[in-house]
């Protein structure tokens, strides 16, 4: 008699709970972070020019301060520098790129032989000089996603073709007399300033307040930060000590150093994140569809909705004088589709 009673008392309470619940929407609003991990900037360094016929030092040498900062970076290989330096005649530049790809680097390429204004030319050329270049790259076993033109100049027809090719972004930016080219089937990615280009000692202080001011610009509107050097220019003179401040500037402060490659897979992947949201007997619960690992977001509800699914990697803050909890959920996976429930209380 007693358990029934028990029993009848938790239905009458169940029942309480859902028709006080029932009056009050599950309304969330979500915002999704611009980058991973609640990261505040994006940072990316690429390099240009990486040739056999410079020496192997100069790309060991930015490899190291690279490692030491752990950046990751994009290296864009010229495939056979004037017809002359083949890089597949070079055993041990392989050897260094691919440790550089085993490490998380990016390799990308930088035109055929480098001739200025390489790629600005008609179609058909354009396909004949790729079709040289990506032969020596398969030969190097390398393969390429990403592409910068020789002196970043090229057509508007050159991301169509690249597209055919298998490309998924170019960092090509200007027609043949410097104008910008116009968006095609592929994102753009813009190489961003260069500081270390034969820098000298006179203009050392110069350029670095100028990178740093930059950086700190990127920071505040937590948008990318992108420095571009080449081999041999940046080696030569006092690149490599203002590349060592400045990798140490930005790297003191919540940035995601990426490769290019990474960048536009980010910006695809969080554009195809979807949710909805629904009303439970216990609560409500939103479903988040197509996260990818990293994607960090904010919900906001009444405080009477409380999380079901609290730890330590999720932070929830209430503000008292409008009655809503802010919670903050960053996904450590990715996930194809996953609930997060909240209970009402
Ligand atoms: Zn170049």
């Amino acid at each position: 008699m007693r358990k029934v009673f028990v029993v009848f008392l938790a239905l009458i309470l169940v029942a309480g709970a859902g028709v006080a619940q029932h009056s009050r929407a599950f309304d969330p609003s979500i915002t999704v972070d611009t980058w991973p991990y609640k990261y505040s900037m994006a940072f990316t360094v690429t390099c240009d020019d990486v040739s056999s016929g410079y020496p192997l030092e100069y790309l060991q040498e930015i490899h190291a301060l690279l490692t030491s900062y752990h950046v990751k970076a994009t290296f864009f290989v010229i495939p056979y520098h004037g017809e002359w330096d083949l890089i597949t005649e070079s055993p041990q530049l392989i050897q260094e790129l691919h440790e550089l790809m085993r490490e998380g680097h990016e390799i990308g390429l930088h035109g055929y032989a480098h001739y200025q204004n390489e790629f600005v030319c008609d179609p058909e050329s354009q396909r004949d000089l790729l079709n040289k270049a990506l032969d020596i790259m398969d030969e190097a076993g390398i393969t390429v996603r990403g592409f910068r033109a020789p002196c970043l100049r090229c057509t508007e027809e050159t991301t169509f073709i690249l597209k055919e090719y298998g490309f998924v972004y170019d960092s090509s930016m200007f027609g043949e007399s410097g104008e910008p080219v116009s968006d095609g089937p592929l994102p753009r990615l813009p190489s961003g300033h260069e500081y270390t280009w034969y820098l000298s000692q006179e203009e050392y202080n110069e350029k670095l307040s100028l990178a740093q001011s930059e950086a700190e610009e990127k920071y505040r509107e937590r948008t990318v930060f992108s420095v571009v050097m080449h081999m041999k220019a940046v080696n030569e003179g006092e690149g490599i000590d203002l590349l060592n401040e400045l990798l140490s500037f930005v790297t003191a402060r919540d940035v995601w150093s990426c490769t290019l490659l990474e960048l536009v897979e980010w910006e695809e992947a969080i554009h195809s994140v979807r949710w909805d949201s629904k009303k439970t007997l216990t609560g409500g619960e939103i479903t988040f569809y197509n996260v990818p690992e990293g994607l960090s977001l904010t919900i906001v509800l009444p405080s009477y909705y409380a999380p079901d699914f609290l730890s330590d990697d999720i932070a929830m803050t209430c503000n008292t004088d409008d009655d809503t909890c802010e919670v903050v959920v960053c996904f450590e996976k990715s996930f194809d589709e996953v609930a997060l429930p909240f209970t009402f209380g």
